[in-house]
Protein backbone atom coordinates (compact mmCIF):
# COMPACT_ATOMS: atom_id res chain seq x y z
CA UNK A 1 0.00 0.00 0.00
CA UNK A 2 1.63 3.39 -1.14
CA UNK A 3 2.03 5.85 1.90
CA UNK A 4 0.31 8.97 1.52
CA UNK A 5 0.58 12.61 3.58
CA UNK A 6 -3.35 13.52 4.99
CA UNK A 7 -2.39 17.63 4.74
CA UNK A 8 -3.77 17.09 1.40
CA UNK A 9 -2.23 20.88 -0.83
CA UNK A 10 -3.93 23.69 -1.24
CA UNK A 11 -6.74 25.31 -3.49
CA UNK A 12 -4.38 27.62 -5.33
CA UNK A 13 -2.50 24.75 -6.58
CA UNK A 14 -5.25 22.61 -7.55
CA UNK A 15 -6.55 25.22 -9.63
CA UNK A 16 -3.02 25.79 -10.98
CA UNK A 17 -2.73 22.06 -11.38
CA UNK A 18 -6.46 22.56 -13.37
CA UNK A 19 -5.41 24.78 -15.76
CA UNK A 20 -2.27 23.50 -16.80
CA UNK A 21 -3.41 19.99 -17.40
CA UNK A 22 -6.49 20.60 -18.48
CA UNK A 23 -8.94 19.51 -15.99
CA UNK A 24 -11.08 22.88 -15.03
CA UNK A 25 -10.88 26.36 -17.22
CA UNK A 26 -12.26 29.53 -16.15
CA UNK A 27 -15.34 30.29 -18.39
CA UNK A 28 -15.25 33.27 -21.05
CA UNK A 29 -11.76 33.34 -19.96
CA UNK A 30 -10.41 35.20 -23.04
CA UNK A 31 -13.04 37.44 -22.37
CA UNK A 32 -12.17 38.39 -18.80
CA UNK A 33 -13.91 35.37 -17.48
CA UNK A 34 -17.24 34.96 -15.80
CA UNK A 35 -16.54 34.76 -12.11
CA UNK A 36 -17.49 31.55 -10.17
CA UNK A 37 -18.12 30.02 -13.57
CA UNK A 38 -16.04 26.82 -14.68
CA UNK A 39 -15.57 24.77 -17.85
CA UNK A 40 -14.09 21.18 -17.84
CA UNK A 41 -10.96 20.42 -19.97
CA UNK A 42 -10.02 17.37 -21.94
CA UNK A 43 -9.15 15.00 -18.73
CA UNK A 44 -11.17 16.96 -16.40
CA UNK A 45 -14.59 15.85 -18.72
CA UNK A 46 -12.98 12.56 -17.90
CA UNK A 47 -12.58 12.35 -14.36
CA UNK A 48 -16.02 14.39 -13.97
CA UNK A 49 -17.73 11.56 -16.05
CA UNK A 50 -16.27 8.84 -14.78
CA UNK A 51 -17.82 10.11 -11.03
CA UNK A 52 -20.68 10.13 -12.46
CA UNK A 53 -20.40 6.66 -14.32
CA UNK A 54 -19.25 4.99 -10.79
CA UNK A 55 -22.27 6.63 -8.53
CA UNK A 56 -24.94 5.76 -11.70
CA UNK A 57 -23.33 1.91 -11.95
CA UNK A 58 -23.01 1.71 -7.67
CA UNK A 59 -26.50 3.68 -7.69
CA UNK A 60 -29.14 2.14 -10.84
CA UNK A 61 -27.35 -0.87 -12.71
CA UNK A 62 -25.80 -2.56 -9.66
CA UNK A 63 -29.27 -2.45 -7.74
CA UNK A 64 -32.61 -3.99 -8.28
CA UNK A 65 -34.46 -1.67 -5.88
CA UNK A 66 -33.10 1.69 -7.76
CA UNK A 67 -33.70 3.01 -11.80
CA UNK A 68 -33.13 6.31 -13.07
CA UNK A 69 -34.60 8.93 -15.23
CA UNK A 70 -33.34 12.05 -16.92
CA UNK A 71 -35.91 15.52 -16.96
CA UNK A 72 -36.03 18.65 -18.12
CA UNK A 73 -34.37 21.90 -16.58
CA UNK A 74 -37.27 23.76 -17.20
CA UNK A 75 -40.78 22.84 -15.65
CA UNK A 76 -44.05 23.87 -14.40
CA UNK A 77 -43.52 26.83 -12.23
CA UNK A 78 -46.30 25.55 -9.67
CA UNK A 79 -44.05 22.39 -8.86
CA UNK A 80 -41.52 25.03 -7.29
CA UNK A 81 -44.74 27.19 -5.69
CA UNK A 82 -45.85 23.31 -4.08
CA UNK A 83 -42.30 22.33 -3.01
CA UNK A 84 -41.58 25.48 -0.98
CA UNK A 85 -38.84 26.80 -3.35
CA UNK A 86 -40.60 30.19 -4.52
CA UNK A 87 -41.20 31.25 -0.31
CA UNK A 88 -38.24 29.87 1.36
CA UNK A 89 -35.49 28.63 -1.30
CA UNK A 90 -33.83 32.08 0.57
CA UNK A 91 -30.35 32.56 1.88
CA UNK A 92 -30.34 35.53 4.37
CA UNK A 93 -28.39 38.44 2.36
CA UNK A 94 -26.68 41.31 4.05
CA UNK A 95 -24.74 44.35 2.30
CA UNK A 96 -21.88 46.24 3.88
CA UNK A 97 -23.15 50.24 4.55
CA UNK A 98 -19.38 51.12 3.26
CA UNK A 99 -18.11 49.13 0.69
CA UNK A 100 -21.43 47.80 -0.96
CA UNK A 101 -20.31 43.90 -1.26
CA UNK A 102 -23.18 41.47 -0.19
CA UNK A 103 -22.50 38.18 1.59
CA UNK A 104 -24.62 35.15 3.20
CA UNK A 105 -25.06 36.18 6.45
CA UNK A 106 -25.12 32.52 7.96
CA UNK A 107 -21.85 32.17 6.24
CA UNK A 108 -19.91 34.77 7.58
CA UNK A 109 -17.86 34.43 10.84
CA UNK A 110 -17.80 37.85 12.76
CA UNK A 111 -20.19 40.69 12.25
CA UNK A 112 -17.76 43.02 10.25
CA UNK A 113 -17.30 43.03 6.45
CA UNK A 114 -14.50 40.63 5.91
CA UNK A 115 -13.69 43.28 2.79
CA UNK A 116 -13.87 46.20 4.37
CA UNK A 117 -14.50 46.43 8.24
CA UNK A 118 -17.72 48.22 7.68
CA UNK A 119 -21.47 47.38 9.46
CA UNK A 120 -23.78 45.19 7.48
CA UNK A 121 -27.46 46.79 7.06
CA UNK A 122 -30.24 44.21 8.21
CA UNK A 123 -29.98 41.33 6.70
CA UNK A 124 -32.83 40.36 3.97
CA UNK A 125 -34.30 36.56 2.57
CA UNK A 126 -32.32 36.45 -1.11
CA UNK A 127 -34.47 33.56 -3.21
CA UNK A 128 -31.62 31.71 -5.06
CA UNK A 129 -33.79 30.13 -8.02
CA UNK A 130 -32.87 32.05 -11.63
CA UNK A 131 -36.05 33.25 -13.06
CA UNK A 132 -36.45 33.00 -17.05
CA UNK A 133 -39.15 33.29 -19.82
CA UNK A 134 -41.13 30.78 -21.67
CA UNK A 135 -41.76 31.85 -25.21
CA UNK A 136 -41.38 35.27 -26.68
CA UNK A 137 -43.72 36.86 -24.23
CA UNK A 138 -41.24 38.22 -21.29
CA UNK A 139 -44.52 39.25 -18.43
CA UNK A 140 -45.20 37.62 -15.13
CA UNK A 141 -47.29 34.63 -16.71
CA UNK A 142 -44.50 33.48 -18.96
CA UNK A 143 -41.67 32.93 -16.20
CA UNK A 144 -40.31 29.79 -15.42
CA UNK A 145 -37.52 28.74 -12.81
CA UNK A 146 -33.74 26.81 -13.92
CA UNK A 147 -34.56 23.84 -11.24
CA UNK A 148 -32.83 24.60 -8.04
CA UNK A 149 -31.69 20.72 -7.58
CA UNK A 150 -32.83 17.90 -9.22
CA UNK A 151 -35.53 16.02 -7.17
CA UNK A 152 -38.65 17.44 -8.14
CA UNK A 153 -38.87 16.33 -11.56
CA UNK A 154 -38.10 13.06 -9.76
CA UNK A 155 -41.73 13.58 -6.96
CA UNK A 156 -43.99 14.96 -10.13
CA UNK A 157 -43.10 11.54 -11.99
CA UNK A 158 -43.17 9.48 -8.98
CA UNK A 159 -46.30 7.67 -10.32
CA UNK A 160 -45.08 7.19 -13.91
CA UNK A 161 -42.11 5.69 -12.98
CA UNK A 162 -43.54 3.51 -10.37
CA UNK A 163 -46.09 2.03 -12.62
CA UNK A 164 -43.68 1.54 -15.98
CA UNK A 165 -41.25 -0.20 -13.90
CA UNK A 166 -43.43 -2.04 -11.58
CA UNK A 167 -41.23 -1.45 -8.94
CA UNK A 168 -42.63 -2.26 -5.67
CA UNK A 169 -42.14 -0.10 -2.71
CA UNK A 170 -39.31 0.22 -0.91
CA UNK A 171 -37.45 1.48 -4.30
CA UNK A 172 -35.54 4.86 -5.40
CA UNK A 173 -35.52 6.92 -8.45
CA UNK A 174 -31.67 8.61 -9.62
CA UNK A 175 -31.07 11.36 -11.52
CA UNK A 176 -28.09 13.11 -12.42
CA UNK A 177 -28.37 16.67 -14.36
CA UNK A 178 -27.34 20.19 -14.24
CA UNK A 179 -29.17 22.88 -11.01
CA UNK A 180 -29.09 26.27 -11.10
CA UNK A 181 -28.67 28.24 -7.79
CA UNK A 182 -27.96 32.11 -7.55
CA UNK A 183 -25.60 31.85 -5.16
CA UNK A 184 -25.32 34.95 -3.02
CA UNK A 185 -21.41 34.14 -2.15
CA UNK A 186 -20.37 31.39 -4.57
CA UNK A 187 -16.71 30.40 -4.39
CA UNK A 188 -13.80 27.90 -3.47
CA UNK A 189 -13.53 27.05 -7.43
CA UNK A 190 -15.89 24.28 -8.29
CA UNK A 191 -17.42 23.73 -5.05
CA UNK A 192 -19.23 26.77 -5.16
CA UNK A 193 -20.92 27.40 -8.58
CA UNK A 194 -23.96 28.88 -9.65
CA UNK A 195 -24.47 26.05 -12.12
CA UNK A 196 -23.63 22.88 -11.25
CA UNK A 197 -24.74 19.44 -11.66
CA UNK A 198 -26.34 17.04 -8.83
CA UNK A 199 -26.91 13.48 -8.64
CA UNK A 200 -29.94 12.76 -6.82
CA UNK A 201 -31.76 9.47 -5.35
CA UNK A 202 -35.35 9.57 -3.89
CA UNK A 203 -35.93 6.26 -2.03
CA UNK A 204 -39.54 6.05 -1.45
CA UNK A 205 -40.36 3.85 1.78
CA UNK A 206 -43.20 3.10 3.91
CA UNK A 207 -43.68 5.59 6.82
CA UNK A 208 -42.09 4.25 10.01
CA UNK A 209 -39.11 2.59 7.90
CA UNK A 210 -37.40 5.97 6.95
CA UNK A 211 -35.07 6.04 10.01
CA UNK A 212 -33.61 2.90 9.31
CA UNK A 213 -33.62 3.53 5.43
CA UNK A 214 -32.02 6.99 6.55
CA UNK A 215 -28.88 5.44 8.32
CA UNK A 216 -28.84 3.04 5.38
CA UNK A 217 -27.82 5.49 2.71
CA UNK A 218 -25.77 7.76 4.84
CA UNK A 219 -23.24 4.18 5.39
CA UNK A 220 -24.22 3.67 1.65
CA UNK A 221 -22.58 7.42 0.75
CA UNK A 222 -19.36 6.94 2.94
CA UNK A 223 -18.89 3.62 1.09
CA UNK A 224 -19.47 4.66 -1.96
CA UNK A 225 -16.18 7.25 -1.48
CA UNK A 226 -14.03 4.87 -0.07
CA UNK A 227 -14.68 2.03 -2.23
CA UNK A 228 -13.80 4.57 -4.72
CA UNK A 229 -10.27 5.64 -3.39
CA UNK A 230 -11.42 8.29 -1.17
CA UNK A 231 -9.50 7.91 2.09
CA UNK A 232 -11.62 7.64 5.10
CA UNK A 233 -9.95 9.91 7.72
CA UNK A 234 -11.15 12.64 5.17
CA UNK A 235 -14.45 11.63 5.65
CA UNK A 236 -16.93 12.28 7.88
CA UNK A 237 -20.72 12.13 8.86
CA UNK A 238 -22.20 15.25 10.64
CA UNK A 239 -25.83 15.72 11.20
CA UNK A 240 -27.52 18.42 10.90
CA UNK A 241 -28.62 20.82 14.04
CA UNK A 242 -32.67 21.33 14.23
CA UNK A 243 -32.31 25.12 13.31
CA UNK A 244 -29.88 23.92 10.12
CA UNK A 245 -32.54 21.85 8.60
CA UNK A 246 -34.53 22.82 5.41
CA UNK A 247 -38.31 23.00 5.51
CA UNK A 248 -39.02 19.70 3.77
CA UNK A 249 -36.73 17.46 6.56
CA UNK A 250 -36.95 15.51 9.55
CA UNK A 251 -33.13 14.90 9.70
CA UNK A 252 -30.40 15.76 7.42
CA UNK A 253 -26.77 14.34 7.62
CA UNK A 254 -23.89 15.43 5.55
CA UNK A 255 -20.97 13.93 4.35
CA UNK A 256 -18.00 16.38 4.97
CA UNK A 257 -14.51 15.81 2.95
CA UNK A 258 -11.38 17.78 4.32
CA UNK A 259 -11.31 20.37 1.57
CA UNK A 260 -8.03 22.55 1.39
CA UNK A 261 -9.65 24.97 3.61
CA UNK A 262 -10.99 22.48 6.21
CA UNK A 263 -14.06 20.21 6.58
CA UNK A 264 -17.22 21.06 4.35
CA UNK A 265 -20.20 19.48 3.28
CA UNK A 266 -19.81 16.97 0.29
CA UNK A 267 -23.30 15.31 0.52
CA UNK A 268 -26.62 15.59 2.27
CA UNK A 269 -28.52 12.37 3.22
CA UNK A 270 -31.90 13.69 3.89
CA UNK A 271 -35.28 12.10 5.42
CA UNK A 272 -37.62 14.52 3.28
CA UNK A 273 -41.01 12.45 5.23
CA UNK A 274 -43.99 12.56 2.64
CA UNK A 275 -43.56 16.57 2.21
CA UNK A 276 -43.21 17.02 -1.23
CA UNK A 277 -45.38 13.75 -2.21
CA UNK A 278 -48.21 15.73 -0.31
CA UNK A 279 -47.74 18.65 -1.51
CA UNK A 280 -47.45 18.05 -5.07
CA UNK A 281 -51.09 15.76 -4.62
CA UNK A 282 -52.30 18.98 -2.92
CA UNK A 283 -51.24 21.14 -5.17
CA UNK A 284 -51.89 19.08 -8.57
CA UNK A 285 -54.99 17.78 -7.32
CA UNK A 286 -53.75 13.83 -8.85
CA UNK A 287 -53.52 11.45 -5.96
CA UNK A 288 -49.85 10.28 -5.29
CA UNK A 289 -50.66 7.60 -2.81
CA UNK A 290 -49.07 4.32 -3.41
CA UNK A 291 -51.26 0.79 -2.74
CA UNK A 292 -49.28 -1.54 -1.53
CA UNK A 293 -51.19 -4.88 -2.72
CA UNK A 294 -49.38 -7.23 0.40
CA UNK A 295 -50.53 -5.65 3.29
CA UNK A 296 -53.66 -4.23 1.33
CA UNK A 297 -52.76 -0.80 2.63
CA UNK A 298 -52.35 2.52 0.78
CA UNK A 299 -49.97 5.17 1.91
CA UNK A 300 -48.31 8.42 1.02
CA UNK A 301 -44.25 6.92 1.17
CA UNK A 302 -41.55 9.00 2.76
CA UNK A 303 -38.62 9.60 1.15
CA UNK A 304 -34.57 9.49 1.75
CA UNK A 305 -32.81 11.24 -0.34
CA UNK A 306 -29.00 11.05 -1.03
CA UNK A 307 -27.96 14.98 -2.62
CA UNK A 308 -24.58 15.32 -4.59
CA UNK A 309 -22.85 17.22 -6.53
CA UNK A 310 -20.92 16.09 -9.54
CA UNK A 311 -18.50 19.19 -9.58
CA UNK A 312 -17.86 19.04 -6.05
CA UNK A 313 -17.56 15.41 -6.01
CA UNK A 314 -14.80 15.64 -8.36
CA UNK A 315 -13.01 18.30 -6.69
CA UNK A 316 -12.57 16.16 -3.59
CA UNK A 317 -11.14 13.26 -5.65
CA UNK A 318 -9.19 15.63 -7.08
CA UNK A 319 -7.53 16.86 -3.29
CA UNK A 320 -7.49 13.61 -1.86
CA UNK A 321 -5.45 12.05 -4.95
CA UNK A 322 -3.04 15.03 -5.31
CA UNK A 323 0.17 14.17 -3.66
CA UNK A 324 3.63 15.06 -4.24
CA UNK A 325 7.14 13.15 -3.93
CA UNK A 326 10.67 13.94 -3.42
CA UNK A 327 11.77 17.93 -3.50
CA UNK A 328 13.69 20.36 -5.89
CA UNK A 329 14.16 19.09 -9.85
CA UNK A 330 13.70 15.51 -8.70
CA UNK A 331 9.81 16.27 -7.27
CA UNK A 332 7.15 14.34 -8.74
CA UNK A 333 3.35 15.48 -8.39
CA UNK A 334 0.90 12.90 -8.70
CA UNK A 335 -2.63 12.36 -8.79
CA UNK A 336 -3.48 8.85 -6.92
CA UNK A 337 -6.79 8.20 -8.45
CA UNK A 338 -8.83 5.10 -7.69
CA UNK A 339 -8.54 3.47 -11.35
CA UNK A 340 -12.23 3.96 -11.80
CA UNK A 341 -11.72 7.63 -11.42
CA UNK A 342 -8.69 8.41 -13.41
CA UNK A 343 -9.60 10.29 -15.99
CA UNK A 344 -7.20 7.47 -18.24
CA UNK A 345 -6.48 4.43 -17.39
CA UNK A 346 -3.53 3.69 -19.52
CA UNK A 347 -1.05 5.75 -21.67
CA UNK A 348 0.85 4.18 -24.80
CA UNK A 349 4.12 5.99 -24.95
CA UNK A 350 6.43 4.97 -27.61
CA UNK A 351 10.40 5.75 -26.39
CA UNK A 352 10.92 8.65 -28.95
CA UNK A 353 8.80 9.30 -32.51
CA UNK A 354 11.55 7.09 -34.30
CA UNK A 355 9.61 5.72 -37.57
CA UNK A 356 10.41 2.37 -36.25
CA UNK A 357 8.54 2.52 -32.92
CA UNK A 358 5.68 4.21 -34.35
CA UNK A 359 3.79 1.75 -35.99
CA UNK A 360 4.04 -0.58 -33.00
CA UNK A 361 3.03 1.64 -30.53
CA UNK A 362 -0.30 2.34 -32.53
CA UNK A 363 -1.05 -1.18 -32.60
CA UNK A 364 -0.71 -1.91 -29.05
CA UNK A 365 -2.59 1.49 -28.53
CA UNK A 366 -5.67 -0.10 -30.81
CA UNK A 367 -5.48 -3.18 -29.04
CA UNK A 368 -5.99 -1.71 -25.56
CA UNK A 369 -8.18 1.18 -26.80
CA UNK A 370 -11.95 -1.17 -27.00
CA UNK A 371 -10.97 -1.98 -22.93
CA UNK A 372 -9.53 0.92 -21.54
CA UNK A 373 -10.01 4.47 -21.83
CA UNK A 374 -6.32 5.13 -23.14
CA UNK A 375 -4.22 8.40 -24.10
CA UNK A 376 -0.83 8.13 -26.95
CA UNK A 377 1.26 10.51 -26.26
CA UNK A 378 4.71 10.55 -28.60
CA UNK A 379 5.62 14.35 -27.95
CA UNK A 380 8.51 15.05 -25.98
CA UNK A 381 10.86 12.72 -23.33
CA UNK A 382 10.02 10.21 -22.23
CA UNK A 383 10.56 10.88 -18.63
CA UNK A 384 8.77 14.49 -19.16
CA UNK A 385 5.86 12.49 -20.39
CA UNK A 386 5.86 9.72 -17.60
CA UNK A 387 5.21 13.30 -15.46
CA UNK A 388 2.51 14.26 -17.47
CA UNK A 389 0.33 11.22 -16.79
CA UNK A 390 1.14 11.45 -13.20
CA UNK A 391 0.08 14.79 -12.94
CA UNK A 392 -3.10 13.19 -14.47
CA UNK A 393 -2.97 10.25 -12.31
CA UNK A 394 -3.01 7.41 -14.93
CA UNK A 395 -2.83 4.23 -13.33
CA UNK A 396 0.17 2.83 -15.63
CA UNK A 397 2.22 3.83 -18.55
CA UNK A 398 3.01 0.94 -21.77
CA UNK A 399 5.98 2.09 -23.44
CA UNK A 400 7.41 0.58 -26.63
CA UNK A 401 11.06 0.42 -27.30
CA UNK A 402 13.73 -0.98 -30.11
CA UNK A 403 13.18 -4.62 -28.05
CA UNK A 404 9.82 -4.43 -28.69
CA UNK A 405 10.28 -3.78 -32.33
CA UNK A 406 13.71 -5.85 -32.98
CA UNK A 407 13.29 -8.79 -30.51
CA UNK A 408 10.17 -9.80 -28.00
CA UNK A 409 7.24 -7.97 -29.33
CA UNK A 410 7.44 -7.26 -25.59
CA UNK A 411 6.23 -3.72 -23.95
CA UNK A 412 7.01 -2.06 -20.16
CA UNK A 413 4.29 -1.72 -18.49
CA UNK A 414 4.71 1.18 -15.70
CA UNK A 415 2.70 1.55 -12.27
CA UNK A 416 2.00 5.13 -10.98
CA UNK A 417 2.43 3.99 -7.78
CA UNK A 418 4.97 1.89 -6.74
CA UNK A 419 7.07 3.03 -10.02
CA UNK A 420 7.77 -0.13 -10.71
CA UNK A 421 8.35 -1.61 -14.59
CA UNK A 422 7.65 -4.91 -15.56
CA UNK A 423 7.70 -5.93 -19.06
CA UNK A 424 4.74 -8.00 -21.05
CA UNK A 425 4.11 -9.89 -24.25
CA UNK A 426 1.93 -7.56 -26.24
CA UNK A 427 -0.16 -10.62 -26.59
CA UNK A 428 -0.81 -10.84 -22.71
CA UNK A 429 -1.08 -7.20 -22.13
CA UNK A 430 -4.84 -6.66 -21.79
CA UNK A 431 -4.69 -9.66 -19.29
CA UNK A 432 -1.68 -7.89 -17.95
CA UNK A 433 -3.06 -4.39 -17.30
CA UNK A 434 -6.43 -5.73 -16.29
CA UNK A 435 -4.68 -7.53 -13.46
CA UNK A 436 -3.06 -4.49 -12.26
CA UNK A 437 -5.81 -2.17 -12.50
CA UNK A 438 -7.48 -4.57 -10.04
CA UNK A 439 -4.73 -4.36 -7.68
CA UNK A 440 -4.60 -1.13 -7.87
CA UNK A 441 -8.03 -0.60 -7.19
CA UNK A 442 -7.82 -3.03 -3.56
CA UNK A 443 -4.93 -0.76 -2.95
CA UNK A 444 -6.90 2.83 -2.96
CA UNK A 445 -9.51 0.83 -1.03
CA UNK A 446 -10.11 4.43 1.46
P1 LIG B 1 -25.22 24.80 1.14
O1 LIG B 1 -25.83 24.80 2.49
O2 LIG B 1 -23.74 24.52 1.13
O3 LIG B 1 -25.60 25.97 0.29
P2 LIG B 1 -27.14 22.84 0.54
O4 LIG B 1 -27.07 22.13 1.84
O5 LIG B 1 -28.24 23.78 0.27
O6 LIG B 1 -25.76 23.56 0.30
P3 LIG B 1 -28.18 20.69 -0.93
O7 LIG B 1 -29.42 21.36 -1.32
O8 LIG B 1 -28.22 19.70 0.18
O9 LIG B 1 -27.05 21.77 -0.62
O10 LIG B 1 -27.53 20.08 -2.23
C1 LIG B 1 -27.05 18.77 -2.31
C2 LIG B 1 -25.64 18.74 -2.86
O11 LIG B 1 -25.56 19.46 -4.10
C3 LIG B 1 -24.61 19.42 -1.96
O12 LIG B 1 -24.16 18.54 -0.96
C4 LIG B 1 -23.52 19.73 -2.94
O13 LIG B 1 -22.69 18.61 -3.19
C5 LIG B 1 -24.29 20.07 -4.21
N1 LIG B 1 -24.42 21.52 -4.31
C6 LIG B 1 -25.37 22.31 -3.74
N2 LIG B 1 -25.19 23.60 -4.06
C7 LIG B 1 -24.10 23.64 -4.86
C8 LIG B 1 -23.41 24.70 -5.54
N3 LIG B 1 -23.82 25.95 -5.46
N4 LIG B 1 -22.32 24.37 -6.28
C9 LIG B 1 -21.90 23.08 -6.39
N5 LIG B 1 -22.51 22.06 -5.77
C10 LIG B 1 -23.60 22.32 -5.03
Amino acid sequence: MTQRTLTGTTLETLVSLSKRRGFVFQSSEIYGGLSSVWDYGPVGVELKRNVKDAWWKSMVRERDDVVGMDASILMHPDIWVASGHVDSFTDPLVECQDCHRRFREDKLEGDTCPNCGGTFGEPRQFNLMFKTFLGPVEDSAAVVYLRPETAQAIFVNFENVQTTSRKKIPFGIAQIGKSFRNEITPGNFTFRTREFEQMEMEYFCEPGTDDEWHEYWMNWSMDFFTSHGIRSEKLRLRNHEPDELPHYSKASADVEFVFPWGWDELETISNRTDFDLKAHAEKSGKDLSYFDDQQKKRFVPFVVEPAMGADRAALAFLADAYDEEGEGKDKRVVLRFHPDIAPYQVAVLPLSRNDRLVPTALRVYDVLRPHFNTQYDDSQSIGRRYRRQDEIGTPLCVTVDFETVEDDDAVTIRNRDTMEQVRVPVDNLETAIRDQLDLMRNDSQG
